[in-house]
């Protein structure tokens, strides 16, 4: 007998029938011999429909009073579902957030769960109910009980996290789609299944764009090493396992803010090549990594991003002894190059930095929370580091900055962020390859599990796809500050405002090139927000810049993200340039270009955005033969 919560999204309880079937899967799950808790999301499109409402009232209408309207939507599905269980002869009963004891920061709209207390859940469940609880809401109780939400999609996040409170065997989450397929089958048909995928590559899938799962219910699971598996709720398929290294025998008060950082780590076996003033138009990116892959030589860190009067900076890191044959491809490309829209402007340069280390923050629990990576530059203002590169995923930060500066950085995080001496570092001279992420094992089924279908899958193999995965977001958009000074402290000034406002950054690129104005060393920095933050942000950032001496800032709506996930690209040449490849033979232009160890996110113009998805899912041979049905 296992404990088992299950949790079913809007489409899957979007009508009675629905409902009643829902009902029936749970009472043979009951009677296969398994106790069980429900959560419920909202039926079919009602959350969007209680927004419209508001929006009708009010263009920005009060986040408490949203919460209010918003938590009664799954409120309906509760009762619906305990009662047509208690029709079929099995006894339920519902509870909201509050009733069961789900208790989040006060934070209206994003609340955080801190944590469940599980003595009402338990009582029922040991009476041999069926415990139906509303998804997606809690309850603050600093000063006076208020209700919170948890953010759009939130009702993954509320399931998983009662499987860890409850520390129930397994979580299944129900859905629309037979579970996770290399991408959304609803813009690429041929999008295919997965049977299996690590937290790591799932949480940047989710955080990319990929909607079905809320990337917090990633994080719960991976921090708390909770199986998980994404199902259709209309078939018996086994759906998709997403599996987590052994747990780390977290406490489960604050569950979802107790550590944002678990390590921090350093690379000193890095340089950067660097080429300034390329031209921006389809195809460059393709041609430099296209001929670096030929040359077998693997890159870490791609950034670019574009610049005043047209041109990009491309800018990579590989391990220091395949540096000569980076450079030599550099150096042999670069007058190919040229500007053709300014023939006599300067070819592109080349420019290169042996003396160079990252040094890495990580750990799931930044997703969201933008004053991590604030934290992280002031730390490294504080101690006197300048940052040269700067790259971002959703569960690390990686810095690179002078290699005589490394130790007092990584000395100075890990003071910052309480992380004890140890982590994983690699010391250069010698090749020993990069650090890797998830070394620990996949976790192996639990014995308590049911057969399979309903069993995770043993450790996933070893011949694991470069590519797992290719996610599209098209709420983002981009800002850039032109000349900034370039000077420790910068970033951490930037971020930190924009932390202070409750803004989270995604990708980050600091131009490469550096141009003295009134004798100051300047740089461009450009990264990307929710669509929804990019207005306040500029006006914010426009009032601080004339404050500061900062030059212009842009924005750009029109913008899309689309992204490659896979662990298995570390270490494996080539994968970067058929990204590039597939863009440039589509005559897409790439914007910016931002990696990290196991993701390539490229921004292009929006309108571009679902050709780039179906253009690269198509590179990889992601394709399945067989159509995916989606319900209606
Ligand atoms: P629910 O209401 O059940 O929570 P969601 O709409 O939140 O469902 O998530 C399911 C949807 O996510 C699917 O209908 C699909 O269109 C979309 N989706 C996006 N990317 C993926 C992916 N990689 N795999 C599966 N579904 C995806
Ligand atoms: N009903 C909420 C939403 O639509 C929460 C959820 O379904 O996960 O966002
Ligand atoms: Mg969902």
């Amino acid at each position: 007998m296992a404990l088992i919560v299950q949790k079913y999204g809007g489409t899957s309880v979007g009508s009675v029938e629905r409902i009643q079937a829902v009902a029936q899967r749970v009472y043979k799950t009951v009677q296969a011999g398994n106790s069980l808790v429900v959560v419920v999301s909202a039926m079919g499109k009602t959350t969007d429909g209680l927004v419209k409402l508001a929006n009708e009232i009010s263009p920005n209408p009060n986040r408490r009073e949203m919460d209010m309207l918003l938590s009664t939507g799954e409120q309906v599905t509760i009762a619906l579902l305990s009662m047509a269980l208690q029709e079929l002869g099995q006894s339920a009963i519902s509870m909201t957030g509050a009733q069961v004891g789900i208790v989040t920061e006060a934070e209206h709209s994003r609340a955080r769960i801190l944590h469940i207390d599980t003595t009402r859940l338990t009582r029922h469940i040991n009476a041999g109910k069926v415990v139906v609880v509303a998804g997606f809401q809690g309850t603050s109780n600093v000063g006076e009980m208020e209700i919170t939400t948890l953010g759009r999609g939130g009702s993954d996040t509320s399931a998983v996290a009662i499987a860890a409170a409850l520390g129930a065997n397994f979580c299944e989450i129900y859905t629309d789609v037979p579970g996770i397929l290399t991408t959304d089958p609803r813009l690429v048909a041929e999008a295919q299944l997965m049977d299996a995928i690590t937290c790591d590559e799932m949480l940047e899938l989710a955080s990319l764009g990929a909607k079905v799962l809320h990337p917090r219910a990633v994080e719960i699971a991976r921090n708390y090493g909770i199986p998980l598996v994404v199902r259709s709720s209309w078939t018996d398929e086994p759906g998709t396992w997403v599996t987590s290294a052994q747990p780390q025998g977290r406490s489960l008060i604050n569950l979802e803010i107790a550590r944002p950082v678990d390590a921090v780590e350093f690379d000193t076996d890095q340089a950067k090549v660097a080429l300034l003033r390329v031209p921006d138009k389809p195809g460059v990116a393709a041609r430099l990594f296209g001929e670096i892959s030929r040359q077998k030589v693997d890159v870490d860190l791609i950034i670019q991003s574009i610049h005043e009067g047209n041109s990009n900076d491309i800018a990579f890191t590989v391990t220091t002894p395949i540096l000569k044959r980076a450079e030599a491809v550099a150096a042999a490309i670069a007058p190919a190059l040229r500007n053709p829209s300014n023939p006599k402007s300067d070819e592109a340069e080349v420019m290169l930095e042996h003396n160079i280390a990252k040094v890495s923050i990580a750990g799931a629990g930044m997703i969201g929370r933008p004053g991590v990576a604030a934290k992280m530059f002031a730390t490294l203002a504080e101690a006197g580091v300048n940052i040269q590169m700067i790259s971002t995923s959703e569960v690390k930060v990686s810095c690179v900055v002078n290699a005589a500066e490394c130790d007092r950085a990584v000395i100075a995080l890990r003071t910052a962020f309480e992380i004890e001496a140890g982590g994983k570092g690699t010391r250069g001279q010698g090749g020993q390859g990069r650090i890797i992420e998830e070394t620990s094992p996949l976790s192996p089924p639990s014995p308590l599990s049911p057969p399979s279908p309903l069993s995770p899958p043993s450790p996933l193999s070893p011949s694991t796809p470069p590519v797992r995965g290719v996610a599209l977001d098209l709420n983002q958009a981009r800002l850039a500050i032109r000349q900034l000074p370039d000077r420790p402290g910068m970033a951490a000034k930037l971020f930190g405002l924009l932390a202070q406002h409750n803004i989270s950054v995604d990708m980050i690129i600091q131009s490469q090139r550096c141009r003295v104005i009134d004798g100051v060393p300047r740089r461009d920095i450009a990264f990307t927000v929710s669509r929804i933050d990019g207005e306040n942000a500029k006006k914010m950032l426009t009032q601080v810049a004339a404050e500061l001496g900062w030059g212009e800032v842009v924005l750009d709506s029109a913008i899309a993200k689309v992204s490659i996930v896979g662990a298995g690209m570390v270490g494996q040449p080539g994968v970067a340039a058929k990204m590039f490849e597939a863009l440039a033979q589509h005559q897409i232009n790439i914007q910016m270009i931002a990696t990290s160890e196991i993701k390539i996110s490229c921004v292009v113009a929006q309108e571009q955005g679902v050709k780039a998805l179906q253009a690269i899912h198509a590179a990889f041979r992601l394709a399945g033969s067989e159509k995916v049905v989606v319900p209606a």
